[in-house]
């Protein structure tokens, strides 16, 4: 239920990420920066602490935050979400997308995803009692093929959970998927939940959110964190935006689920979404440059790379080099030249799929010393 082993092992991020300790090796594995926030964010941060925010914050998030991401969503997006009644802050993406299904989906019902998915989406809807429907997203663009996508919404389909930027491809979805995704939760009476965590990380042309789109408004949640935009993914400040009939159903499971999370990182986060424009397009222009680093590297000893649009992720498949087992590449990868990946068949419905599973994923949100490292190291790969 839990694992996408079927069992109740640690997440192929916790066990790659021990391998990397043991061997030395550079995590280019779990999706983690080696860097920290904004200084003026760090502040902010100890400051509340200092002043005394250390009790339980309110259940929706304090309202400086909401007020924040409602102005970040006007913003950027256009988008005009009250404060009061249609934003709420979670403990991290995980929790939103965790009360979200949990709120949703009952037995039986179905959630179509996009395959490759990000681990937890499997996860939670088997713990809600669902069923995960996948729709592939192959090589070399990793986009859903759109009649495959309407093939599988059917009057079962309680929720479609689309991720843009997408974790593992770093693929960025087209506006018509978007728009047939809304269309077809309407037809069918479904949901559809944006995974928007790395909206603010991509390479070609602006992010799009959910909301933006006929019918995202009334049909959508649409869930994002300041892990990847403000470099704190242990800091577990997340955060969703809906419509009221669709918030308070989430909110009564999050009150049961941690209640409320991180009171003096809401005032910091809040400063951090503020921050001028250009902060968030350098850190996507550096990581842009890092990725590139990785996949000259990648292709210099023969491995296809994809071409990401955005997220800190890229996919490279070593099958030219006769290397068809993505687990056996990162065995290697680790043991002959100390660098980790995670394989893609983490992510996929059928790990064994012969699609996929040559598949591995590195990510390139790390300094560039560290970058420069693991480049050489890989270019010593045969
Ligand atoms: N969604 C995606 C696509 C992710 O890659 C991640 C992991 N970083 C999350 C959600 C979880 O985000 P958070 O750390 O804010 O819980
Ligand atoms: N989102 C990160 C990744 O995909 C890891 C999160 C986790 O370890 N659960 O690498």
């Amino acid at each position: 239920l839990l694992g996408a082993d079927g069992d109740l092992a640690p997440s192929i991020f916790a066990k790659m990420s021990a391998l990397a300790v043991q061997h030395g090796a550079i995590n280019l594995g779990q999706g983690f920066p080696d860097e920290g926030p904004p200084l003026l964010v760090q502040e902010a941060a100890r400051q509340a602490i200092a002043d005394g925010v250390n009790q339980y914050p309110p259940g929706r998030g304090i309202p400086v935050l909401r007020q924040a991401i409602a102005q970040h969503q006007r913003h950027w997006y256009g988008l005009d979400w009250d404060p009061e009644t249609e934003v709420l802050v979670t403990a991290g993406a995980t929790e939103a997308l965790a009360a979200t299904l949990l709120a949703f989906v009952g037995a039986g019902d179905e959630v179509v995803v996009i395959e490759p998915y990000y681990d937890s989406y499997a996860a939670i809807t088997g713990l809600a009692g669902g069923r995960l429907v996948p729709v592939p997203a192959r090589a070399p663009s990793f986009l859903p093929d759109p009649d495959d996508l309407a093939r599988a919404v059917t009057d079962r389909t309680r929720i479609i959970l689309l991720n843009s930027p997408h974790n593992p491809t770093g693929a960025v979805l087209p506006d018509s998927t978007i728009r047939l995704a809304l269309e077809l939760a309407e037809q069918h009476d479904a949901l559809v939940v944006a995974d928007e965590v790395y909206e603010h990380l991509v390479f070609a042309g602006p992010h799009r959110s959910l909301a933006e789109f006929p019918g995202g408004r009334e049909r959508g949640v649409t869930i994002s964190s300041a892990a990847k935009s403000l470099n704190v993914t242990g800091w577990k400040i997340g955060w969703l935006t809906a419509r009221p009939g669709l918030l308070e159903p989430i909110l009564a499971v999050k009150q049961f689920l941690t209640f409320v999370n991180g009171a003096p990182f809401q005032p910091a986060v809040a400063l951090g979404l503020g921050l001028p424009d250009k902060v968030f397009a350098e850190a996507a222009a550096r990581l842009d440059a890092r990725r590139h680093v990785i996949t000259d590297a990648l292709r210099g000893v023969g491995f296809w790379v994809n071409q990401p649009a955005g997220s800190y992720f890229q996919i490279a498949d070593g099958a030219a080099l006769g290397l068809s087992d993505g687990v056996e590449t990162c065995r290697r990868l680790i043991e002959e030249v100390g660098v980790v990946a995670i394989p893609v068949s983490a992510f996929l419905a059928d790990p064994g799929d012969p699609g996929a599973s040559s598949l591995v994923r590195f990510a390139a949100c790390k300094t560039d010393p560290v970058i420069a490292e693991a480049a050489g190291r890989l270019a010593g790969f045969r």
